[in-house]
């Protein structure tokens, strides 16, 4: 061997780094685009699915099936699917099934984005929309039209936080043979698992609660029938939509206290709702678990006594009281995401709600005073005297 220093032809020759005989105890962050394979039988094994191994990473790497795996496991599912977004996820879903020609119906108050995808997307694509009020199932079978073949929803409604009738849909959805496309990024595995409420495809935005720290974009799809998950897989491998190793590895991390998060956040939750309730300056809460919640009994059904980590509320006053009580709460981001470890406050009226008339936005029971709060993991007490000090300011 030459003892020259290496040039940068001989240090880039491609090898595998040996880490000697123990292994890591977290899982190594796997940033390459391609895998190389030993021979061409064994290329040819691998595609055939005889031997397991990766290829090209827009098609699967190992930082993505081992969060797949975990977000499986909590799921009860298999063969899950991670993507660069929680929309990837739902667009996968939905043009990786339907045709056009097909007709999908979708709950009234989704996920903006996933409402646009319906109203402004599929149509282009010669896919017909429509929707229903999921509190009310006998409202998809009137939507229903001979060539429906998907129905999209979500348990608990954004802002307001209505529980979907989960038991009459999925009714409907087997009677019909319809394939329901449950989106649980609110609800979470722990409040609810997807397959036993009657889904047939899973879909997480890992953005929000999963992950869990706002600091990675991701989503997760997962199917029942393997047809669907191989429809899935391949649309969102063809147009991309397949995520970067290191959000991977971010959120894998951040799902290891995926348990611990949720259980202090709820506890929050339900002791801020108390709190709130309480207080002259707030008009109503809504919260699950309270007995005033519309729908209380079908949500300590549904989620088996649980809350979740979402509540909203609503103050006295107009949009200067709005200003007043956000700006009076430096502490609590305003900011319209959910789930992380903080809390974040949104104001549905001046962001996701905007488009709406203010007699739209009335019909929802959303007014300028009308809060949406995700509870995050902080001190209880401060947490109380941050909202105190906000009120106020009211
Ligand atoms: C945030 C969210 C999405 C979209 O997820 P992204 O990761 O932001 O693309 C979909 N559905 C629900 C219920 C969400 O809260």
């Amino acid at each position: 061997m030459s003892k020259d220093p290496k040039t940068t032809s001989q240090i880039i020759r491609r090898q595998a780094m040996d880490i000697g005989a123990a292994r890591p105890v977290a899982t190594p962050l796997h940033q390459s685009v391609v895998y190389a394979a030993g021979s061409p039988d064994q290329l040819d094994a691998q595609y055939s699915g005889q031997l397991a191994g990766y290829t090209y990473a827009r098609e699967g790497h190992p930082n993505a099936a081992a969060l797949a795996a975990r977000i499986d496991a909590l799921e009860g599912a298999e063969g899950g699917l991670i993507t660069g977004s929680g929309m990837a996820a739902i667009t996968a879903a939905l043009l990786g099934l339907l045709k056009a020609g097909d007709h999908m119906i979708g709950a009234d108050q989704l996920y903006g984005r996933s409402l646009r995808l319906m109203s402004q997307d599929l149509p282009r694509f010669g896919i017909e929309t429509g929707q229903f009020d999921p509190t009310d199932a006998p409202s998809l079978k009137r939507a229903l039209r001979p060539n429906t073949k998907l129905v999209l929803v979500e348990a608990l409604s954004n802002p307001t936080l209505r529980v979907a009738d989960m038991a009459g849909i999925a009714e409907i959805c087997t009677q019909h043979g319809l394939i329901m496309v449950l989106d649980n990024t609110f609800t979470t595995p722990a409040m609810m698992r997807s397959y036993q409420v009657g889904a047939d495809i899973i879909i997480h935005s890992v953005t929000k609660l999963l992950a869990g720290h706002a600091d990675v974009t991701l989503g997760y799809v997962a199917a029942k029938n393997p047809d669907h998950r191989k429809a899935i897989y391949d649309f969102a491998v063809t147009t991309g939509m397949t995520p970067a190793p290191y959000e991977c590895w971010l959120a894998e991390r951040g799902l290891f206290t995926f348990d611990l998060r949720y259980a202090r956040a709820e506890e929050n939750a339900a002791a801020l709702a108390e709190f709130l309730a309480h207080h002259p300056k707030v008009k109503r809460v809504l919260y699950p678990t309270r007995p005033d919640h519309p729908d209380h009994n079908r949500a300590m059904a549904l989620f088996e006594g649980q809350g979740g980590n979402m509540l909203s509320f609503e103050i006295e006053g107009g949009r200067e009281a709005a200003n007043r009580f956000v700006q009076a709460a430096p502490n609590i981001a305003f900011a319209p995401t959910l789930g992380d470890v903080a809390c974040s406050l949104s104001h549905p009226a001046s962001s996701s709600h905007r488009a709406l008339t203010p007699e739209g936005r009335a019909a929802l029971g959303i007014s300028e005073g009308f809060f949406r709060l995700s509870v995050g993991i902080e001190d209880v007490t401060q947490l109380k005297s941050d909202f105190t000090a906000a009120l106020a300011a009211v």
